[in-house]
């Protein structure tokens, strides 16, 4: 051999051992992680200790250990298939705290030992015309984070779980001087109430009211206060009058006391319901001004939907769903909650108690949020 060849060959072979080394190195990264939660084995209010599989963490993934995760009243309606046939073993929970521990090539977001939050969403096309509007909820393809088949057709699990891989557009980073352990519902009903309000434009002298005060509730009425509104409180709990009060709301209204309702009508600019079962809309929309607008973020069982009399619609009155909110939008309301010191009046529990949780939240007896504190995933059953 002379020496030019046997250098061409020498330089093939290092290029080739590259080659080889990144390959394998990629391999190790696409093996699939060991993960452990509690899922629900059947529809009902019943968990487990359950171990199963996250997907390796790609070169646009970033691997997060889950601190913290709110459970909030759709995981509830999933796990008892109120809208539709639920995929089990189902590990619920969509508003997830945790510290990220490992991230593929492409990361630049977020770096290792960072604080993140996950909501609804781990995937969407990127391409619709929904994705181009950064609204990625209203994208027909988004992958939501729990109770839904992921890109290679492996049920999604979700934050009721020791740690989460999920596409970085998926993962927002939170400061070190945030409370953590009251982060986790921002990343749902955070979202949920801030996007609409937004929407609305909601000003200083704005005249609003929430229905429903609880998880979401919460959030809505100190968004809404925020942004200079007067806001009014329909609950059916007299326990929360305090409360709402303490929040500084104009009137807390028990729509249970028929007396509490009088001279209401034709009073609010913009009507939040998040009220989770079936009620009377026409109540609700006969008080709206003319113009005035209802948003439905509850969104009851398939076989409770609201009552809506066309005849409460005339002068102009609108009523439609709103759904979460965007990435775009959902890193605006962190930056909007750690500003203004917005964050949800939370209950931590360890996961031991989640029977207990999802019985109270059925029973009207739940705090504004339960959270579950994932160390104690650790403890004995
Ligand atoms: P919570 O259970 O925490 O809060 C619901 C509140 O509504 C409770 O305070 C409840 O009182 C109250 N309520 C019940 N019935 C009535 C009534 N007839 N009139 C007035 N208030 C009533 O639930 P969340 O806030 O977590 O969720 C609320 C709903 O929003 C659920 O349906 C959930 O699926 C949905 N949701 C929708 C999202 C979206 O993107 N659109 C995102 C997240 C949640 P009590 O506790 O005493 O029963
Ligand atoms: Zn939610």
């Amino acid at each position: 051999m002379d020496s030019k060849f046997k250098q061409t060959f020498f330089f093939t072979f290092l290029l080739f051992g590259i080659v080889l080394t990144t390959v394998s190195a990629q391999e190790d990264n696409s093996a699939k992680i060991p993960a452990k939660g509690y899922a629900a084995m059947t529809a009902g209010r019943r968990f487990v200790p359950y171990e199963f599989e996250r997907r390796g963490v790609g070169e646009n993934d970033v691997l997060i250990e889950i601190l913290y995760a709110g459970i909030c009243h759709t995981d509830l309606h999933q796990v008892m298939e109120d809208w539709r046939k639920g995929i089990f073993p189902m590990v619920p929970g969509h508003e997830i705290v945790g510290r990220v521990s490992q991230t593929g090539k492409n990361i630049q977001s977020v770096k290792i030992g960072d604080y993140a939050g996950v909501g609804c969403m781990v995937n969407s096309c990127g391409e619709c015309e929904q994705c181009r509007k950064d609204e990625e909820q209203y994208c027909p393809k988004t992958i939501w984070t729990y109770n839904c088949l992921d890109t290679d057709g492996i049920p999604s699990q979700g934050g009721y779980s020791d740690k989460i891989v999920v596409n970085e557009k998926f993962v927002v980073k939170i400061p070190e001087e945030a409370p953590l352990e009251r982060m986790a519902p921002l990343f749902c009903a955070g979202i949920t109430t801030y996007s609409p309000l937004r929407y609305h434009r909601v000003k200083p002298g704005d005249n609003l009211a929430v229905a429903g005060f609880g998880g979401l509730g919460d959030m809505a009425v100190q968004y809404a206060i925020a942004m200079g509104a007067k806001v009014t409180v329909f609950d059916v709990n007299e326990g929360k009058r305090q409360s709402a009060i303490d929040l500084g709301v104009a009137k807390f209204v028990n729509v249970r006391n028929e007396k509490e309702l009088d001279g209401l009508n034709g009073s609010f600019d913009l009507i939040l319901s998040t009220i989770p079962t079936r009620y009377d809309a026409g109540m609700y929309l006969r008080m709206l001004k003319v113009d005035g607008a209802m948003v439905l973020l509850g969104m009851p069982p398939k076989d409770q939907t609201p009552i809506i009399p066309a005849a409460a619609l005339t002068g102009r009155r609108k009523i439609y769903a709103s759904l979460i909110g965007g990435m775009k939008e959902t890193r605006e309301m962190l930056d909007f909650s750690v500003k203004n010191k917005i964050y949800p009046h939370v209950e931590i529990i360890p996961i031991q108690k989640l029977d207990e949780a999802f019985q109270n939240l059925a029973e009207g007896k739940a705090p504004f949020r339960y959270v579950i504190d994932m160390k104690s995933l650790n403890d004995a059953k």
